[in-house]
């Protein structure tokens, strides 16, 4: 037979992590940008947190800088962004912001076809550091296909200063990978679907990492932001071997995706992922327990009702959750799970 198989791996050109890399945004606009024009793409509070700094280095070395402020990633502030971008016409965009701006600066640099680069100033899920960005429509969530970022510029000073939630949720996110990894084996061995051994590896690795040295995330503390990030670093790298989120997203994404999607409760991305991860690691028959533990340790609870989330809303969305994305097997199955099942297996697993 002849050999037929392709792939497409795409990765960001230069990822520079760690204490004041935020200083070299200037040398990374002077090496990709089409033209000595620069568009930023920022928060009110993210601006004051690194946009700013942003901002005046570009302009001291001549580079022409404009500034938009948006809000959430919702397809109205994507076709704002979009016009304002088109308009100005930059030859580079730079995402200053925790997921939503990064997500509005993917898609648009996408669309309008030029480079952009990411400025995560909190290390709160693995988005920063993927091609894909989720976009929120009024009841439902896409998740869009754009373009991996040029560079990443995490500056462990700025995100130091974000709120300890987000550290420990994008901790939670990366420790997602255990589950997701084993839908993935899973979805092989019943589905035959194709399996990236060594984005499996990379993935798993990541999520190991944290859970052996989970005691050393603590709030305020430079270091354990390093820590995270390296691994959402490696999620991100995981999921370009694969050229999918399979690696990094499987029931608990799934789980997680559902109520986003529907707006139930006051949770952030990697809180969700955890009560996905808790309930699909006892599904698969797992050590549970000892992911609980972990989240536990990093101040994140994995209680519903610590959310604003009924018991009928983690019921429903566990039974109901294989069908956002029936492409992707994992091992809630191809039907929905019995309301009884799923109210056990919260139950058991302290969710509900
Ligand atoms: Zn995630």
């Amino acid at each position: 037979m002849q050999f037929e198989k392709f792939k497409v791996m795409q990765f960001p050109r230069e990822v520079l992590v760690g204490h004041n890399v935020l200083g070299h945004i200037t040398e990374i606009c002077d090496r990709y940008s089409k033209s000595r024009k620069a568009g930023i793409i920022t928060g009110n509070i993210t601006y004051d947190l690194a946009g700013a700094t942003v901002e005046s280095s570009l302009r001291a070395s001549g580079i022409e800088t404009e500034v938009i402020k948006t809000g959430n990633a919702t397809t109205e502030n994507l076709e704002k962004v979009e016009t304002w971008a088109r308009e100005i016409s930059p030859g580079i965009l730079v995402g200053v912001g925790g997921g939503s701006k990064v997500d509005i600066t993917k898609k648009v640099a996408a669309d309008i076809e030029i480079p952009y680069v990411s400025v995560p100033t909190s290390p709160s899920h693995d988005g920063i550091a993927s091609p894909r960005a989720s976009i929120r429509k009024p009841n439902q969530s896409l998740s869009e296909t754009a373009v991996m970022p040029i560079a990443i510029i995490a500056d462990t000073s700025v995100m130091v200063k974000a709120p300890f939630r987000y550290l420990a949720a994008g901790a939670a996110d990366v420790i997602s990978n255990e589950t997701a990894v084993m839908d993935w084996k899973l979805a092989n061995r019943l589905k035959g679907e194709e399996i990236s051994s060594s984005a499996a590896a990379l993935a798993e690795y990541a999520s190991h990492e944290l859970l052996e040295k989970i005691n050393l995330i603590v709030p305020g503390v430079e270091d354990s932001v390093w820590m995270v990030t390296k691994q959402i670093l490696a999620s991100g790298t995981a999921m370009a071997i694969a050229s999918s989120s399979r690696p990094a997203s499987g029931s608990e994404h799934l789980f997680s995706h559902v109520l986003e999607i529907q707006g139930k409760g006051s949770a952030i991305h990697g809180e969700y992922c955890a009560m996905g991860t808790v309930v699909s690691m006892y599904l698969h028959g797992g050590n549970w327990e000892k992911i609980r533990s972990a989240f536990s340790s990093i101040k994140l609870s994995t209680k519903a009702k610590d959310y604003g989330l009924s018991d009928e809303d983690v019921i429903n969305a566990l039974s109901t959750a294989h069908s956002i994305r029936p492409e992707r097997f994992t091992i809630l199955g191809d039907t929905d799970m019995s309301h009884s099942a799923a109210e056990r297996a919260l139950e058991i697993t302290g969710i509900i």
